[in-house]
């Protein structure tokens, strides 16, 4: 991982060069996707600056990346309306855990929301971008791992979601998440979401982040989130 290891382990002291992480990250997805023989377009690569300084987010920005995922819904409202204005053309994921009550600031700020998991959220969703004609597109998260404390369907439960999201409100749904538990082979996670995605018709597999991205994307990954490896560590929540 070389310097971006470095940097991700690195002291606070050690400024992050985002445009060169960036590069770096880029670089590594063009190498996974020559490795398995997939179009490097057929990736996204979503920048995840929860938590992080504007000056970093400013520099990614600066340095042509334009698609991010935010975590928090009050941390995202604080600065993205404003960078909207200086990059009107920037699309921003909303990856973290989603109460219902904040569903219309949500709609409201997200492009995409990728942590739909429960019919009570996909109506409160519906229910606000049919008042506000606001388009977001969806993905539901599924819990591969079936782990109890973790966000997510449960795997057996994804068809009857995927299905009431479309049918019942209407959601355009596009693609899967996932956050795999960290010790476990992606490769048979992603092989999971994959598998749900085809047989619900579904092209999108949001999957792989610092850690992982590169093997996500060789098992056919369309979406990584990479936070620290692009922006470095993480400042602890206050
Ligand atoms: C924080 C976060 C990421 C990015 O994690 P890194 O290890 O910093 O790349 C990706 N996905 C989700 C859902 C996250 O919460």
């Amino acid at each position: 991982m070389g310097d971006v290891r470095e940097q991700a382990e690195g002291s606070e002291k050690t400024k992050p060069n985002v445009a060169d992480n960036l590069r770096a990250v880029r670089e590594r997805i063009t190498q996974a996707c020559e490795q398995c023989g997939r179009n490097t377009d057929d990736v996204t690569l979503i920048a995840v600056s929860k938590s992080q300084p504007l000056t970093r987010i400013a520099a990614a920005l600066e340095a042509g990346q334009r698609v991010f995922g935010e975590n928090y819904v009050q941390e995202a409202g604080s600065r993205w309306p404003d960078l909207r204005r200086r990059y009107p053309d920037a699309e921003v994921h909303m990856i973290g855990g989603l109460q219902t009550n904040k569903a219309k600031d949500a709609v409201a700020l997200f492009d995409v929301i990728q942590s739909v998991d429960r019919p009570r959220l996909a109506a409160a969703i519906a229910k606000e971008i049919a008042s506000s004609g606001k388009p977001v597109n969806i993905f539901v998260q599924v819990n591969t791992g079936e782990e109890e404390q973790k966000a997510g369907v449960w795997p057996e439960a994804a068809d009857d979601f995927i299905t009431l999201c479309r049918n019942d409100h209407g959601l355009n749904v596009v693609g899967l998440m996932a956050i795999p538990p960290a010790d476990e082979d992606i490769a048979l996670h992603t092989a999971l979401l994959a598998k749900i995605a085809a047989r619900n018709g579904l092209s999108g597999l949001s999957v792989g982040m610092s850690a992982d991205y590169e093997t996500a994307v060789t098992f056919g990954a369309t979406h990584v989130r990479v936070g620290s490896a692009i922006f470095g560590p993480r400042p602890p929540k206050s």
